[in-house]
């Protein structure tokens, strides 16, 4: 099991100004931030990050909206990452998210759902490499990753 994971704290939630707050309830949480940058995805950028679901109904929608205003994009390392960081931040519906999950307190909607979180340890390193180098990758003590 890996020890990273990749997020993004998505246009809706940093317009409502949710991103310190999220931030700070994911180092509460014990993640520590390996690389963290805020950043707005052009549509092409967004088709790319979210290409395994270019056959679903809502992809058009879904690259609108995560390239419609900045976006904080951050390397997440904790043992277990993936899978402690997807129970931090619940179910893709806030509606079905547990309560003091991220998504719970800060989603909008099914779409507008706060943050993003990957779903294996491979597509975390995948998802981590599209938005930084290792040149900006650190760890915990402060030496290049
Ligand atoms: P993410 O990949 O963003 O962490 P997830 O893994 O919980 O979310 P996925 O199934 O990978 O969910 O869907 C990717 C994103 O697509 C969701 O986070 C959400 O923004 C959007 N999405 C998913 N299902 C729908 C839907 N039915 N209608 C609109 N948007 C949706
Ligand atoms: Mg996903």
């Amino acid at each position: 099991m890996g020890n990273i994971t990749f997020t993004m704290v998505k246009p809706t939630a940093m317009r409502k100004g949710f991103a310190t707050k999220i931030l700070a309830k994911i180092t509460d949480a014990g993640f520590k931030i390996q690389a963290l940058k805020m950043m707005q995805l052009s549509k092409v950028q967004a088709e790319k990050f979210y290409e395994v679901h270019k056959e679903r109904p809502f992809y058009g929608e879904l690259t609108d909206f995560m390239s419609s205003g900045p976006i904080i994009a951050a390397i997440l390392e904790k043992e277990n990452a993936v899978e402690e960081y997807r129970k931090l931040i619940g179910a893709t519906n806030p509606e079905n998210a547990e309560e003091g999950t991220i998504r719970k307190m800060y989603a909008t909607n099914i779409q507008e759902n706060a943050v993003h979180g990957s779903d294996s340890d491979e597509n975390a390193e995948t998802e981590a490499t599209f938005f930084f180098p290792k040149n900006e990758r650190f760890t915990d003590d402060g030496k290049l990753v």
